[in-house]
């Protein structure tokens, strides 16, 4: 079975907004097992939409439209798809009813293009709009099936989910199991190595690997005819590849890097602060992203300046003379200082050179240290980043997070 995805809308077409329907809906069929092969962007024109439909239902037995549903001239979704099916428009009473009743509770006055919301392609199925006026709605004939969406995505994707994939999941005929495995500090290319027999092999479950910034993802899929027997199936490849990678993994599926990382401080009774200079605060907000972070995380300071690194954490002013702020030295002495003046048992540092600017022969633009100090023991780190200002950080905090992980794994 094969379904196509038909985005309406002239905004998408100028860029003025992002076509994220298109990937969710893309997504959740793929997770469905229903291929794919084409997405399509039309803008809000009548004989190019017709001809979309046509092109559509070409290539694919179900076609999802998302856009074009509102009160407006230019939205023609509807209209156009009971031309193209040989339909007439008639007033869904019901619809209409709704539509009036949540104009009056909003005490918004109505105009007569609001009917036009409520005008369905005959003999069509009508799904529920709870998040707005427009209600979705969809037509059967001849084989094909297609489903209108409206485009906003808080209205498209719960009418998607209560409605769209009760449907479509009986006809899939397969099931798909999947397992994520998430990986840090080592390449994209290193980890396919490691795994290179396994993918070249791949048939059913297959492995799909995903290049995040500084981490790779193996998503690991197979279909069964049902769902124990998938799940069953995806088993030795995911135990396989954990044996191969070992802790190169630092979670799967939804888990975080700093999720992670939080969960084993407490399961150790660890607490833990952060003194940062070129990631400022980067570091600490992403822990802070994870809700439990409370129960590990004292403080996080960020320390810019020499001045600060030394009145803050006691850096010693001969280790930046002698060394320079971005060295091992001073990673070194920023972690243990904020371990020590915030009384936590594990510290982390950051220091390096985020570019543009500031980069030398020696000290390249991209190299950043890492600093740890796990109940006084010193560890040191030199990374060589590369990529913008933004990237060389973000990057530098998943490292330094993932180095930290690989410490608290030994404790
Ligand atoms: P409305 O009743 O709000 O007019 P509609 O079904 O007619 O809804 P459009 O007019 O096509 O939908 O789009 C309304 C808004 O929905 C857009 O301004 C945009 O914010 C969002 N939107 C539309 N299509 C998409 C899409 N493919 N991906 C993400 N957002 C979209
Ligand atoms: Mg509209």
């Amino acid at each position: 079975m094969t379904a196509e995805i038909l985005a309406v809308g002239t905004e998408l077409l100028l860029g003025d907004i992002l076509n994220t329907n298109a990937r969710y809906l893309s997504r959740e069929l793929a997770d469905m097992g229903i291929n794919v092969y084409y997405q399509t962007v039309v803008g809000d024109n009548r004989s190019r939409l017709l001809n979309a439909y046509r092109t559509a239902f070409s290539r694919a037995d179900i076609v999802i439209a998302t856009g074009g549903l509102g009160p407006t001239e230019d939205d023609l979704t509807k209209e156009t798809a009971a031309e193209y099916f040989g339909l007439k428009l008639e007033l869904h009473e019901r619809s209409w009813e709704k539509i009036n009743a949540l104009f009056k509770k909003m005490h918004a006055n109505m105009t007569t293009t609001n009917k036009k919301q409520a005008m369905m392609p005959e003999g069509c199925l009508i799904l529920t709009n709870d998040n707005g006026t427009a209600p979705g709605c969809c037509i059967e004939r001849d084989g094909k099936t297609l489903f209108m969406l409206p485009g906003p995505p808080n209205e498209c994707i719960p009418m998607f989910e209560n409605s769209v994939k009760p449907a479509l999941k009986p006809r899939s005929g397969v099931v798909l199991a999947s397992k994520t495995l998430k990986i840090c500090g080592i390449g994209e290319s290193q980890a396919e190595e490691m795994l290179k027999d396994l993918i070249d092999a791949q048939t059913n479950p297959t492995i799909a690997p995903y290049a995040k910034t500084s981490e790779v993802w193996f998503r690991i899929t197979a279909s069964g005819k049902d769902e124990a027997e998938a799940r069953r199936l995806v088993g030795p490849t995911v135990d396989e590849i954990r044996l191969r990678l070992g802790e190169n993994i630092y979670g799967e599926d939804d888990d975080s890097l700093e999720g992670v990382i939080v969960k084993l401080l407490i399961e150790k009774g660890l607490t833990l602060s952060c003194a940062e200079s070129c990631t400022g605060g980067l570091l600490t907000a992403k822990l802070v992203d994870f809700p439990g972070v409370s129960a590990v995380l004292l403080e996080g300071a960020i320390t810019y300046s020499n001045s600060a690194k030394m009145t803050r954490l006691g850096v010693k002013p001969e280790t930046l003379e002698k060394y320079g702020a971005v060295s091992e030295q001073t990673a070194a002495e920023m972690a243990k200082g904020i371990a020590e003046t915030s009384g936590a048992d594990i510290g982390v540092s950051a220091t390096g050179i985020a570019g543009p600017d500031g980069g030398g022969p020696e000290k390249p633009v991209g190299l950043v240290y890492v600093g740890l100090c796990v109940k006084g023991r010193i560890i040191t780190k030199a990374l060589h980043l590369t990529g913008d200002r933004a990237k060389v950080r973000i990057r530098a905090v998943v490292t330094a997070l993932d180095t930290l992980r690989r410490e608290i794994i030994k404790i």
